[in-house]
Protein backbone atom coordinates (compact mmCIF):
# COMPACT_ATOMS: atom_id res chain seq x y z
CA UNK A 1 0.00 0.00 0.00
CA UNK A 2 2.19 3.18 -0.90
CA UNK A 3 2.04 6.26 1.37
CA UNK A 4 -0.02 9.39 0.08
CA UNK A 5 2.32 11.89 0.14
CA UNK A 6 1.41 15.74 1.36
CA UNK A 7 4.18 17.38 2.11
CA UNK A 8 4.39 20.30 4.58
CA UNK A 9 3.44 23.66 2.56
CA UNK A 10 5.36 25.43 5.56
CA UNK A 11 8.44 23.36 6.48
CA UNK A 12 10.84 25.23 8.96
CA UNK A 13 12.84 27.38 7.57
CA UNK A 14 16.65 26.19 6.04
CA UNK A 15 18.23 28.73 8.40
CA UNK A 16 16.29 27.57 11.40
CA UNK A 17 16.55 24.25 10.72
CA UNK A 18 20.87 24.42 10.38
CA UNK A 19 21.01 25.91 13.64
CA UNK A 20 18.35 23.35 15.36
CA UNK A 21 20.94 20.64 13.68
CA UNK A 22 23.85 22.03 15.65
CA UNK A 23 23.94 19.97 18.93
CA UNK A 24 20.71 18.22 19.07
CA UNK A 25 19.20 17.26 22.35
CA UNK A 26 18.00 13.64 21.84
CA UNK A 27 14.33 13.18 21.20
CA UNK A 28 13.64 17.63 21.46
CA UNK A 29 13.62 18.14 17.89
CA UNK A 30 11.34 17.12 15.75
CA UNK A 31 11.10 16.98 11.88
CA UNK A 32 8.51 18.62 9.52
CA UNK A 33 6.86 15.60 8.41
CA UNK A 34 4.32 12.21 10.15
CA UNK A 35 3.54 9.26 8.87
CA UNK A 36 -0.17 7.87 9.82
CA UNK A 37 -2.13 4.71 9.18
CA UNK A 38 -5.39 4.21 10.86
CA UNK A 39 -6.25 0.63 11.43
CA UNK A 40 -10.29 -0.35 12.36
CA UNK A 41 -11.12 -3.91 13.35
CA UNK A 42 -14.15 -3.65 10.64
CA UNK A 43 -12.22 -2.64 7.65
CA UNK A 44 -8.18 -3.40 8.64
CA UNK A 45 -5.41 -0.80 7.27
CA UNK A 46 -6.21 2.24 5.55
CA UNK A 47 -3.57 3.58 3.42
CA UNK A 48 -1.00 5.56 5.22
CA UNK A 49 -0.91 8.78 4.51
CA UNK A 50 2.45 11.52 5.06
CA UNK A 51 1.40 14.73 5.96
CA UNK A 52 2.74 17.93 7.98
CA UNK A 53 3.44 16.62 11.70
CA UNK A 54 0.84 17.80 13.97
CA UNK A 55 -1.16 17.25 17.26
CA UNK A 56 -3.80 14.52 17.07
CA UNK A 57 -7.22 15.70 17.99
CA UNK A 58 -8.62 12.77 20.24
CA UNK A 59 -11.13 12.64 22.47
CA UNK A 60 -10.77 12.62 26.88
CA UNK A 61 -12.13 9.24 27.31
CA UNK A 62 -10.00 7.79 24.29
CA UNK A 63 -8.84 4.37 25.56
CA UNK A 64 -5.27 4.67 24.98
CA UNK A 65 -5.22 7.46 27.60
CA UNK A 66 -6.67 5.60 30.61
CA UNK A 67 -5.46 1.26 30.05
CA UNK A 68 -2.22 2.52 28.13
CA UNK A 69 -2.57 0.24 25.22
CA UNK A 70 -0.08 1.19 22.73
CA UNK A 71 3.44 0.15 21.96
CA UNK A 72 6.75 1.88 20.07
CA UNK A 73 9.67 1.31 18.21
CA UNK A 74 13.14 2.96 17.72
CA UNK A 75 15.34 2.90 14.74
CA UNK A 76 17.74 5.25 12.86
CA UNK A 77 18.08 6.04 9.56
CA UNK A 78 22.09 7.44 8.87
CA UNK A 79 23.90 9.67 5.66
CA UNK A 80 26.54 7.20 4.46
CA UNK A 81 29.89 8.10 3.76
CA UNK A 82 29.11 7.75 -0.05
CA UNK A 83 26.07 10.35 0.57
CA UNK A 84 23.16 7.58 0.65
CA UNK A 85 20.17 6.80 3.19
CA UNK A 86 20.31 4.07 5.22
CA UNK A 87 18.03 2.18 7.92
CA UNK A 88 19.91 -0.58 9.87
CA UNK A 89 18.06 -3.69 10.06
CA UNK A 90 14.29 -2.47 9.77
CA UNK A 91 12.82 -5.92 9.19
CA UNK A 92 13.91 -6.60 12.84
CA UNK A 93 11.74 -3.27 13.95
CA UNK A 94 8.80 -4.38 11.71
CA UNK A 95 9.12 -8.45 13.59
CA UNK A 96 9.78 -6.98 16.94
CA UNK A 97 6.70 -4.49 16.73
CA UNK A 98 4.76 -7.46 15.19
CA UNK A 99 5.63 -9.19 18.64
CA UNK A 100 4.50 -6.43 21.14
CA UNK A 101 1.69 -5.82 18.67
CA UNK A 102 0.27 -9.50 19.98
CA UNK A 103 1.27 -9.05 23.32
CA UNK A 104 -0.48 -5.77 22.92
CA UNK A 105 -4.02 -7.23 21.63
CA UNK A 106 -3.01 -4.66 19.08
CA UNK A 107 -3.54 -5.42 14.98
CA UNK A 108 0.09 -6.68 12.94
CA UNK A 109 1.33 -4.29 10.79
CA UNK A 110 1.93 -5.56 7.24
CA UNK A 111 5.95 -5.31 6.94
CA UNK A 112 5.56 -3.38 3.68
CA UNK A 113 3.41 -0.81 5.81
CA UNK A 114 5.96 -0.25 8.14
CA UNK A 115 8.96 -0.25 6.18
CA UNK A 116 7.16 2.24 3.19
CA UNK A 117 5.92 4.38 6.46
CA UNK A 118 9.62 4.60 7.24
CA UNK A 119 10.93 4.80 4.18
CA UNK A 120 8.95 7.39 3.28
CA UNK A 121 9.30 9.80 6.24
CA UNK A 122 13.04 9.28 5.50
CA UNK A 123 13.33 11.04 2.06
CA UNK A 124 10.80 13.67 2.91
CA UNK A 125 12.66 14.72 6.04
CA UNK A 126 16.27 13.81 4.97
CA UNK A 127 17.86 17.25 5.12
CA UNK A 128 16.74 16.95 8.89
CA UNK A 129 19.89 14.30 9.49
CA UNK A 130 22.89 16.05 11.12
CA UNK A 131 25.92 15.80 9.84
CA UNK A 132 27.81 13.91 12.06
CA UNK A 133 24.70 12.24 13.70
CA UNK A 134 21.40 10.41 12.41
CA UNK A 135 17.53 10.67 12.15
CA UNK A 136 15.87 8.76 15.24
CA UNK A 137 13.07 6.97 13.87
CA UNK A 138 10.13 6.32 16.37
CA UNK A 139 7.27 3.85 14.51
CA UNK A 140 4.22 3.42 17.38
CA UNK A 141 0.80 2.49 17.54
CA UNK A 142 -2.03 3.40 20.05
CA UNK A 143 -5.38 2.30 20.97
CA UNK A 144 -8.10 5.49 19.23
CA UNK A 145 -11.04 4.81 20.66
CA UNK A 146 -13.64 6.55 22.59
CA UNK A 147 -14.48 4.40 25.35
CA UNK A 148 -14.36 3.24 29.12
CA UNK A 149 -13.76 -0.08 29.48
CA UNK A 150 -11.13 -2.86 29.63
CA UNK A 151 -10.93 -4.43 26.28
CA UNK A 152 -8.72 -4.29 23.15
CA UNK A 153 -9.37 -1.21 21.15
CA UNK A 154 -11.66 -1.78 17.72
CA UNK A 155 -9.73 1.32 16.31
CA UNK A 156 -5.87 1.90 16.41
CA UNK A 157 -3.43 4.70 14.72
CA UNK A 158 0.02 3.61 13.28
CA UNK A 159 2.42 6.73 13.22
CA UNK A 160 5.99 7.38 12.70
CA UNK A 161 7.57 10.90 13.49
CA UNK A 162 11.67 11.63 13.08
CA UNK A 163 13.99 13.65 15.67
CA UNK A 164 17.29 14.18 14.38
CA UNK A 165 20.08 12.89 16.99
CA UNK A 166 23.58 13.36 17.63
CA UNK A 167 25.12 12.07 21.11
CA UNK A 168 22.55 9.99 23.57
CA UNK A 169 24.35 10.73 26.47
CA UNK A 170 25.80 14.64 27.42
CA UNK A 171 28.61 13.05 28.66
CA UNK A 172 28.90 11.43 25.15
CA UNK A 173 29.82 7.31 25.17
CA UNK A 174 32.54 6.90 28.20
CA UNK A 175 31.80 5.72 31.83
CA UNK A 176 28.77 5.96 32.77
CA UNK A 177 27.50 5.68 36.32
CA UNK A 178 24.61 3.63 36.71
CA UNK A 179 22.04 2.75 39.43
CA UNK A 180 21.06 -0.92 40.60
CA UNK A 181 17.31 -1.05 41.50
CA UNK A 182 16.76 -3.07 43.85
CA UNK A 183 13.05 -1.99 46.04
CA UNK A 184 11.30 -1.73 41.78
CA UNK A 185 11.45 -4.02 39.21
CA UNK A 186 10.44 -3.87 35.56
CA UNK A 187 8.98 -7.18 34.38
CA UNK A 188 8.02 -10.25 35.86
CA UNK A 189 7.32 -14.10 34.07
CA UNK A 190 4.52 -13.67 31.58
CA UNK A 191 4.30 -9.76 31.95
CA UNK A 192 4.90 -7.12 29.35
CA UNK A 193 8.96 -6.88 29.73
CA UNK A 194 9.60 -8.38 26.16
CA UNK A 195 7.31 -5.85 24.62
CA UNK A 196 7.69 -2.80 24.03
CA UNK A 197 5.39 -0.95 25.25
CA UNK A 198 4.76 2.53 27.61
CA UNK A 199 3.49 0.66 30.21
CA UNK A 200 7.31 -0.88 31.35
CA UNK A 201 8.94 2.84 31.10
CA UNK A 202 6.35 4.37 32.86
CA UNK A 203 6.74 1.86 35.60
CA UNK A 204 10.67 2.26 35.44
CA UNK A 205 10.41 5.73 35.85
CA UNK A 206 10.65 5.64 39.90
CA UNK A 207 13.57 3.64 40.24
CA UNK A 208 14.84 6.59 37.34
CA UNK A 209 14.23 9.26 39.57
CA UNK A 210 16.42 7.79 42.36
CA UNK A 211 19.22 7.11 40.05
CA UNK A 212 19.43 10.93 39.10
CA UNK A 213 19.17 11.31 42.84
CA UNK A 214 22.22 9.04 43.22
CA UNK A 215 23.99 11.00 40.36
CA UNK A 216 23.50 7.99 38.01
CA UNK A 217 22.27 8.33 34.50
CA UNK A 218 20.48 4.72 33.77
CA UNK A 219 18.87 1.92 36.07
CA UNK A 220 19.92 -1.31 36.03
CA UNK A 221 16.56 -3.62 37.18
CA UNK A 222 17.08 -6.85 38.43
CA UNK A 223 14.35 -9.34 38.39
CA UNK A 224 11.26 -9.63 39.88
CA UNK A 225 11.82 -13.11 41.57
CA UNK A 226 13.86 -11.23 44.37
CA UNK A 227 16.73 -13.48 43.00
CA UNK A 228 18.62 -10.18 42.00
CA UNK A 229 18.97 -12.12 38.03
CA UNK A 230 20.75 -9.18 36.26
CA UNK A 231 18.27 -7.93 33.43
CA UNK A 232 18.73 -5.08 31.42
CA UNK A 233 18.88 -0.73 31.98
CA UNK A 234 15.64 0.98 31.30
CA UNK A 235 16.34 1.68 27.88
CA UNK A 236 19.30 -0.21 27.07
CA UNK A 237 20.67 -4.03 27.56
CA UNK A 238 24.27 -4.77 29.23
CA UNK A 239 27.69 -6.42 28.43
CA UNK A 240 29.93 -8.22 30.58
CA UNK A 241 33.56 -8.23 29.50
CA UNK A 242 35.86 -11.33 31.86
CA UNK A 243 39.19 -10.63 31.76
CA UNK A 244 39.75 -14.28 30.23
CA UNK A 245 38.18 -12.14 26.99
CA UNK A 246 34.98 -13.81 27.04
CA UNK A 247 31.76 -11.85 26.70
CA UNK A 248 28.00 -12.73 28.19
CA UNK A 249 24.88 -10.99 28.30
CA UNK A 250 21.70 -11.89 30.27
CA UNK A 251 19.10 -14.30 28.72
CA UNK A 252 16.23 -13.19 26.73
CA UNK A 253 12.80 -13.94 28.63
CA UNK A 254 11.57 -10.83 30.68
CA UNK A 255 13.50 -8.17 28.80
CA UNK A 256 13.33 -6.26 25.56
CA UNK A 257 14.99 -8.41 22.41
CA UNK A 258 17.39 -5.52 21.63
CA UNK A 259 18.52 -5.15 18.08
CA UNK A 260 22.04 -3.76 19.10
CA UNK A 261 22.41 -6.46 21.60
CA UNK A 262 21.72 -9.17 18.75
CA UNK A 263 23.85 -7.70 16.30
CA UNK A 264 26.81 -7.60 18.83
CA UNK A 265 25.92 -10.84 19.30
CA UNK A 266 25.96 -12.14 15.80
CA UNK A 267 29.54 -9.90 15.52
CA UNK A 268 31.39 -11.50 18.15
CA UNK A 269 30.45 -15.13 17.28
CA UNK A 270 31.22 -14.47 13.33
CA UNK A 271 34.82 -13.34 14.79
CA UNK A 272 35.07 -16.43 17.10
CA UNK A 273 35.16 -14.57 20.52
CA UNK A 274 33.47 -16.95 23.24
CA UNK A 275 30.11 -15.12 24.06
CA UNK A 276 26.98 -16.78 25.84
CA UNK A 277 23.58 -15.45 27.16
CA UNK A 278 23.46 -16.46 30.93
CA UNK A 279 21.47 -15.94 34.18
CA UNK A 280 23.85 -14.02 35.92
CA UNK A 281 23.06 -12.47 39.47
CA UNK A 282 24.15 -9.14 40.95
CA UNK A 283 25.59 -11.16 43.46
CA UNK A 284 27.73 -12.74 40.95
CA UNK A 285 28.89 -9.33 39.68
CA UNK A 286 29.94 -8.23 43.15
CA UNK A 287 31.90 -11.08 43.52
CA UNK A 288 33.68 -10.97 40.53
CA UNK A 289 34.29 -7.45 40.22
CA UNK A 290 35.71 -7.66 43.85
CA UNK A 291 37.96 -10.71 42.43
CA UNK A 292 39.18 -8.23 39.73
CA UNK A 293 37.65 -10.61 36.90
CA UNK A 294 35.74 -8.06 34.99
CA UNK A 295 37.46 -6.16 32.73
CA UNK A 296 34.18 -4.52 31.05
CA UNK A 297 30.88 -3.48 31.81
CA UNK A 298 29.12 -1.44 28.76
CA UNK A 299 25.28 -1.14 27.58
CA UNK A 300 24.02 -1.03 24.10
CA UNK A 301 20.80 0.48 22.18
CA UNK A 302 19.52 1.72 19.10
CA UNK A 303 19.73 5.39 20.89
CA UNK A 304 23.27 5.38 22.46
CA UNK A 305 24.86 2.17 20.43
CA UNK A 306 27.26 1.78 22.95
CA UNK A 307 28.32 3.02 26.52
CA UNK A 308 30.57 1.96 28.67
CA UNK A 309 29.65 1.64 32.56
CA UNK A 310 32.31 3.06 34.95
CA UNK A 311 30.29 2.55 38.27
CA UNK A 312 27.69 0.89 39.40
CA UNK A 313 26.00 2.39 42.59
CA UNK A 314 23.21 0.51 44.84
CA UNK A 315 21.87 1.06 48.22
CA UNK A 316 24.78 0.65 50.60
CA UNK A 317 27.54 0.58 48.13
CA UNK A 318 29.18 0.82 44.81
CA UNK A 319 31.09 -1.44 42.05
CA UNK A 320 34.19 0.51 40.73
CA UNK A 321 34.52 -0.70 37.03
CA UNK A 322 37.20 1.70 35.69
CA UNK A 323 37.84 3.35 32.48
CA UNK A 324 36.23 2.67 29.16
CA UNK A 325 37.41 -0.13 27.46
CA UNK A 326 38.62 -1.08 24.19
CA UNK A 327 36.34 -4.16 23.49
CA UNK A 328 32.88 -1.16 23.80
CA UNK A 329 35.23 0.72 21.50
CA UNK A 330 36.00 -1.58 18.79
CA UNK A 331 32.28 -2.40 18.77
CA UNK A 332 31.13 0.51 18.24
CA UNK A 333 33.72 2.02 15.62
CA UNK A 334 32.33 -1.24 13.76
CA UNK A 335 28.73 -0.99 14.08
CA UNK A 336 28.71 3.16 13.71
CA UNK A 337 30.89 1.82 10.60
CA UNK A 338 28.11 -0.78 9.55
CA UNK A 339 25.51 2.15 9.68
CA UNK A 340 27.18 4.42 7.39
CA UNK A 341 28.08 2.17 4.87
CA UNK A 342 32.10 3.13 5.73
CA UNK A 343 32.35 -1.00 6.99
CA UNK A 344 30.17 -3.81 5.15
CA UNK A 345 28.55 -5.76 7.88
CA UNK A 346 26.54 -8.89 7.37
CA UNK A 347 24.22 -9.45 4.15
CA UNK A 348 21.08 -7.62 5.01
CA UNK A 349 21.92 -5.57 7.89
CA UNK A 350 22.20 -2.14 6.18
CA UNK A 351 18.74 -1.17 4.28
N1 LIG B 1 16.03 -2.45 26.43
C1 LIG B 1 15.08 -1.51 26.51
C2 LIG B 1 14.20 -1.50 27.69
C3 LIG B 1 14.96 -0.55 25.48
O1 LIG B 1 14.03 0.41 25.55
C4 LIG B 1 15.84 -0.60 24.38
C5 LIG B 1 15.73 0.43 23.29
N2 LIG B 1 14.87 0.02 22.27
C6 LIG B 1 16.80 -1.61 24.34
C7 LIG B 1 16.87 -2.52 25.38
C8 LIG B 1 17.75 -1.74 23.19
O2 LIG B 1 17.07 -2.17 22.04
P1 LIG B 1 17.62 -1.80 20.58
O3 LIG B 1 19.02 -2.27 20.53
O4 LIG B 1 16.73 -2.53 19.65
O5 LIG B 1 17.52 -0.32 20.45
Amino acid sequence: MAVKVTLNPEPVAEAEREKLLEAPVFGTVFTDHMVTAVWTRAGGWEQPELGPRRPFAIQPENAVFHYGQQLFEGMKAYRGVDGALRLFRPDQNAARMNRSALRMAMPQVPEELFRESVEALVRADKNWIPGQGSLYLRPFMFADESFLGVRPADRCIFCVIAAPAGDYFKSGAAGLSVWVEQETTRAAPGGTGEAKCGGNYAGSLHAQTRAYEEGCAQVLFLSADGSGQIEELGGMNIFFVKKDGSVFTPALGTILPGITRASILALLRAEGTPVSEISYHFDELKADVAAGEIAEVFVCGTAAIIASVSRLKFDGGALEIGEPGPLAARLRATLSGIYTGAVEGPQGWSV
